[in-house]
């Protein structure tokens, strides 16, 4: 059985290299030409035929193919069907933003969370992504479409803490000045409210963003949509983000999806300030966008001022998403792991 080579760290090739007696420099030279998106060991012009040939029989370098390519002509977005190794398939979106072109990514094949109001997680989860298969989104999504990447966002299908050990070799992988080098604080990971891994993640102590979809300041409303809210509550999920706050003094990105008549009263919004009141967070609005097999409609425009108002009021630091690649059914929650399904 071949092993992934594009999974492994910098130091785990080079330990490989050593104990085939080669110099350590060939390891660097190997990871560069991976993360540079070569597909064979044979494109490897200045590494050896005999160390070729040695680490093809040993491991397979993974490179997912374009299913479907998409380009909003609203925005230029571009969203990315992937055809994995294995046959499965995930989605990526590239966004143009004044301040740099930002990847979102994701994180598994579907998705076992269940939020009600999100296309990804129908149909549950297939499996984890390896971490070279999340690194390959931005490695090919930038090749592909001729985009430099800037940012990153892991806020594709999936629930990237139920994938922690891969989210963190890939994170570790992406942020390699050999590799694409992308800079800790140009990476955002969303994450729907595992506390126990979010307090895993703060000890690692990463200058990331970490936003939190909260989408309802009571337990009545947000089990109602999202269900791991059965297991931890609202407050404890709240209390363990003021921790990584504590811990790492990062402040944490709150997205909430505005529900028409689910979550956008005046007494959600009252009750949202005063629950972030003393996290120093910031409050990420997200119009719902619509999902075919959901009656979830997105809030009217009134009731979004009405809720912004109140946040303001309270000094609450708010913003609201900006929509983009909605032509493409591109944006947040419409991805999916099944071109049949689109
Ligand atoms: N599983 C992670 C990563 C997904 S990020 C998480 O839950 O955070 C995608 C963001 O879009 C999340 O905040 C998610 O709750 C939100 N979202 C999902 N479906 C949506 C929809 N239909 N409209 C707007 N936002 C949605």
């Amino acid at each position: 059985m071949k092993e992934n080579i594009k999974s492994m760290l910098p130091g785990e090739i080079e330990k490989v290299v050593k104990d085939l007696g080669q110099p350590a420099f060939r390891a660097k030279q190997i990871f560069k030409w991976l993360h540079s998106g070569v597909k064979s060991f044979d494109e490897m012009t200045n590494i050896p035929k005999a160390l070729k040939e040695e680490f093809d029989s040993r491991y397979y370098i993974t490179y997912p193919t374009v299913s479907r390519k998409l380009v909003s002509q609203i925005d230029g977005t571009v969203k990315y069907l992937w055809r994995l190794r294995d046959g499965n398939a995930i989605e990526s979106v590239i966004m143009q933003y004044e301040h740099g072109n930002t990847i979102c990514i994701s994180s598994q094949v579907g998705c076992r969370m269940g939020c009600a109001f999100c296309a990804s997680t129908l149909g549950g989860k297939v499996r984890d992504l390896e971490a070279s298969e999340i690194v390959d989104q931005v490695i090919f999504g930038e090749k592909d479409s001729g985009l430099k990447i800037s940012n990153i966002v892991l806020m594709g299908i999936g629930e990237p803490l139920d994938n922690f050990d891969n989210v963190m070799r890939f994170l570790q992988l992406i942020n390699d000045k050999d590799g694409m080098n992308i800079g800790m604080r140009h990476i955002s990971l969303s994450t729907c409210g595992l506390v126990e891994k979010i307090d895993k993640l703060a000890d690692y102590n990463l200058q990331l963003t970490l936003s939190i979809s909260l989408h309802a300041p009571d337990d009545k409303t947000r089990a109602k949509i999202m269900p791991v809210n059965k297991s931890w509550g609202v407050d404890t999920l709240l209390e363990h983000c003021y921790r990584y706050f504590k811990k790492t003094g990062r402040r944490i990105s709150f997205e909430y999806a505005m529900i028409d008549g689910v979550n956008d009263t005046p007494y959600h919004a009252n009750l949202l300030a005063e629950k972030l009141s003393k996290m120093e967070g910031h409050v990420n609005l997200i119009p719902l966008n619509h999902v075919d097999e959901s009656p979830l409609e997105p809030s009217k425009p009134e009731n979004m001022k009405k809720f912004i108002a109140i946040l303001k009021r309270h000094n609450i630091n708010v913003t609201v998403r900006r929509k983009l690649g909605s032509d493409i059914n591109a944006s947040c929650g419409q991805l999916r792991r099944e071109s049949g399904l689109n």
